[in-house]
């Protein structure tokens, strides 16, 4: 389950932090700066947003959805 463990991925995930310019999946800006998550950028900004988002949120459905296609998009890739 994706969402349970978003903060614990956020942690695991600092050890990944890369220096160059990528597009950020949420907000599709160029970032140098952010999580790698199924190979997906999420730039910190967005990153701290997503963490203080509620699920009652309109905004949460939209990252969780990005997250889905990122992590199919995944899937594809390994089979
Ligand atoms: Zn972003």
């Amino acid at each position: 389950m994706i969402l349970g463990r978003w903060n614990s991925l956020s942690i695991e995930s600092q050890k990944l932090v890369q220096s160059y310019v990528e597009k950020c999946l949420f907000c599709e800006q160029k970032k140098m700066t952010g999580i790698h998550l199924y190979q997906s950028l999420i730039c910190t900004d967005c990153e701290h947003e997503m963490l203080n988002t509620k699920t009652n949120d309109i905004k949460y459905k939209f990252y969780v959805q990005k997250l889905k296609n990122a992590h199919y998009a995944q899937q594809r890739r390994q089979a």
